[in-house]
């Protein structure tokens, strides 16, 4: 066991996988790839699970950062003017598409949904929630509540009475066999029962992932949002969009993951990209909610000069380079490299994402069973080929891999073929 390893102990929670039997320390980075404490380089197909959207030492990112310090002040209070504030604030109101937007800035994306479900609450004056199925939204009472993942569940003494409805769990019995119209109008049929018999009184917000992260990057069918969101309307219950994975082109068709659906939400949480490694998040929702008479108010080092310099030197960054165009483009060198080659490869149960956020399900080729240990050997095949990829999901058999927006076309063929040797290896292993 390495030294630092052996000294992890003081790290809370002392029983957090490291994902490898050896874990890694990152000690540099560049561009699309780091590099560890012995010296391997590894392309990363993970991005520090999604924070590093443009990749590593960006001078354009260094370079605003450094100004900000130099002026001396890291951060004084939110109470002052700060232009940079403003003029972030300004670009993702405009980039929202939500009418009358307003920004509030928070330092993650638990805290942005808590944000979210307190502004949703307070304005439609009721405890009750909607969320989703197989859902993640953060460590914070509210946000656990809204999170139906049992390995993140612990025992949240919730403040919102929480109602969790179907999205992506279509591969529940009860919807076997059913085509999209048929799943979509048998979940609009379960909302609305719910509506009219399983809620106390009125419902404030339904909270969202448009590609669940930690669930696996699973999706909901095209039109069930879209479907739902009709429903809500009729109620006037709000809609939550939480982009904290899914944001900023990373699904390649859409800047926004809800935009996919053809919906507009009344409010997005973000974290994660934005600030390409420096603690941003928040919220964009409507004026109104955001002017309400219990206005959110003040967050200490939500919104500080140092994490807007890097956030709006990342946000031009990937504007100024169409990054959208990009993930489009280096996704589907991806996912269709990898859809080519399932039919060889029987471990590999399912591949499915958007743009630059990609899963791969492992699956015991004689049972179809989701296999945790195939993902385990995934990892360490992919660390000694040098490429980082995450593991998760609702069983821990699914592959996650999100990497760097800048990821080159000559980096995702490099990835592809990494991640195809290491599948081919444990196929091999497998069919002994
Ligand atoms: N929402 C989603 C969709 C997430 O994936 C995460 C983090 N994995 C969060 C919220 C919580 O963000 P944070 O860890 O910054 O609090």
């Amino acid at each position: 066991m390495s030294e630092l390893l052996s000294r992890h102990r003081a790290v809370m929670p002392t029983w957090l996988s490291l994902y490898y039997d050896e874990p890694i320390e990152i000690v540099r980075g560049k561009g699309n790839r780091v590099v560890d404490a012995e010296g391997r380089s590894y392309l990363d197909f993970f991005a520090g699970i999604l924070t590093n959207m443009i990749g590593y030492d960006v001078p354009e990112v260094r370079d605003a950062v450094e100004r900000q310090l130099a002026t001396g002040v890291v951060h004084t209070s939110t109470v002052y003017l700060l232009r940079a504030q403003v003029e972030l604030a300004e670009k993702i109101a405009r980039l929202s598409g939500i009418e009358n937007a307003k920004v509030f800035f928070t330092n993650s994306g638990t805290e942005a949904n808590e944000t979210a479900l307190l502004l949703a609450t307070y304005a439609r004056g009721t405890d009750q929630v909607l969320a989703m199925r197989q859902s993640y939204h953060g460590r914070s009472f509210g946000a656990i509540a809204v999170t139906a993942n049992r390995s993140w569940k612990n025992n949240s003494l919730s403040p919102l009475n929480v109602h969790f409805l179907h999205g992506a769990d279509r591969h529940l019995t009860q919807f076997r066999g059913m085509s999209d119209a048929q799943y979509i109008a048998a979940c609009v049929d379960d909302l609305r029962h719910l509506l009219a018999t399983g809620v106390a009184n009125d419902v404030a917000a339904l909270i969202a992932e448009p590609i669940q992260g930690v669930g696996g990057f699973t999706m909901a069918p095209d039109g069930l949002f879209r479907a739902y969101k009709d429903v809500l309307d009729e109620e006037g219950v709000l809609f939550i969009s939480d982009e904290v994975q899914t944001g900023w082109g990373r699904t390649g068709s859409a800047f926004f993951g809800i935009q996919n659906h053809g919906v507009t939400p009344d409010m997005m949480t973000f974290a994660k990209g934005l600030g390409n490694g420096f603690a941003v998040g928040g919220v964009v929702a409507r004026g109104d909610l955001m002017d309400g008479p219990h206005a959110i108010g003040l967050s200490t080092f939500g919104g500080n000069p140092v994490s807007m310099a890097a956030a709006n030197a990342t946000l031009d960054y990937v504007l100024d380079h169409d990054l959208q165009r990009c993930a489009a483009v280096t996704g589907a060198i991806l996912i269709d490299g990898l859809r080519a080659a399932m039919p060889r490869l029987p471990v590999v149960g399912d591949v499915r994402g958007k743009g630059l956020m990609f899963a791969v399900e492992l699956v015991d080729p004689g049972t179809g069973a989701p296999s945790p240990a195939l993902a385990a050997r995934f990892m360490e095949e992919t660390k000694k080929l040098g490429l980082l990829a995450g593991k998760g999901g609702l069983y821990g058999n699914v592959l996650r891999m999100a990497p760097p927006l800048t990821l080159t076309e000559d980096e995702a063929r490099e990835g592809l073929g990494i991640i195809l040797t290491a599948l081919e290896t444990i196929d091999e292993e497998t069919g002994k």
